[in-house]
């Protein structure tokens, strides 16, 4: 059996009065992050660390934000889509592991949501996917509430 490890970060910027999607999931905040699809910076890290495991590339070579197709886009249209892409080239997805960091708002009310969302877009059991989440304790741009930033973990194998 070939197992591979895949690892992905992101960064969007904060703004006042825009929807927060984090995981799949809408989450009541007064800022919400800048970006060309949804933003959702939690979903395109595991897209770019399931790419990196089935070493295809990133987000931005399969998704690129010049494309008007992506504009606003759902990205749990974009995590479907790339776990195709990496299932079509024999792997099996074992697992995704991802830490949030920011500030605010409070994100532990909202991870059950959050795997459950993320486990049925990947096919997965609820299981086989984890969402955590910590504060910078107010130092850099997440602690400053300038931004959030993720990072994800998957084991693929064949
Ligand atoms: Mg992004």
């Amino acid at each position: 059996m070939k197992i591979h490890t895949g690892i992905g970060y992101d960064v969007h910027q904060l703004q006042e009065g825009l929807p927060l999607w984090l995981g799949g999931v809408a989450v009541p905040h007064s800022k919400g992050l800048v970006g060309h699809s949804d933003a959702d910076v939690l979903i395109h890290a595991i897209c770019d660390a399931l790419l990196g495991a089935a070493a295809l590339g990133d987000i931005g070579k399969h998704f690129p934000d010049t494309d008007p197709a992506y504009k606003g886009i759902d990205s749990k249209v974009l995590l479907r889509h790339t776990c195709e892409l990496v299932r079509r080239q024999g792997w099996a997805i074992a697992n995704v592991d991802a830490i949030l960091c920011l500030q605010k708002p409070k994100i532990a009310p909202f991870i059950p949501t959050m795997r459950q969302t993320l486990a049925e877009v990947m096919q997965l059991d609820i299981d086989d996917v984890s969402v955590k989440a910590t504060t910078t304790e107010h130092l850099g741009f997440e602690g400053r509430e300038e931004g959030i930033s993720a990072i994800a973990n998957v084991l693929i194998q064949k």
